[in-house]
């Protein structure tokens, strides 16, 4: 397991040899650790930044979401959130997504991280 990013929150790994090769990437909160593919890490981000907005479905009744499902069809996971983990979350989804970008872009150009 690779750590891509991590914070107070929970961590990301990318993981080598996962059981589902669509899947191989860890998002660790606490003890729980959860494989997603990059799309599902995207939508959860999604999921993420509409909880900044009141949700009118049966579960908030127009309030703020407090519970975050995650994006795993097969499993119904849900995440307990408060304004101050969320952020967290946030900032957990996003920073990964620029590490990956910015591995990518090294990749593509063939340069390496700590050569100058
Ligand atoms: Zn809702």
């Amino acid at each position: 397991m690779n750590l891509i990013y991590k914070n107070e929150y929970g961590a990301i790994y990318s993981v080598e040899g996962a059981p589902n090769p669509n899947c191989s990437h860890q998002l660790i909160i606490g003890s729980i650790g959860i494989y997603m593919s990059l799309h599902d890490l995207s939508y959860l981000l999604d999921i993420v930044e509409a909880c900044h907005y009141p949700c009118h479905c049966e579960n908030c009744q127009g309030k703020f979401p407090d519970k975050i499902f995650l994006p795993n069809g097969n499993t119904e996971m849900c995440l307990h959130i408060d304004p101050f983990v969320l952020a967290d979350l946030e900032e957990l989804i996003k920073q990964t997504q620029f590490e990956l970008n910015i591995t990518q872009t090294l990749d593509a150009y063939k340069i390496g991280r700590h050569h100058f």
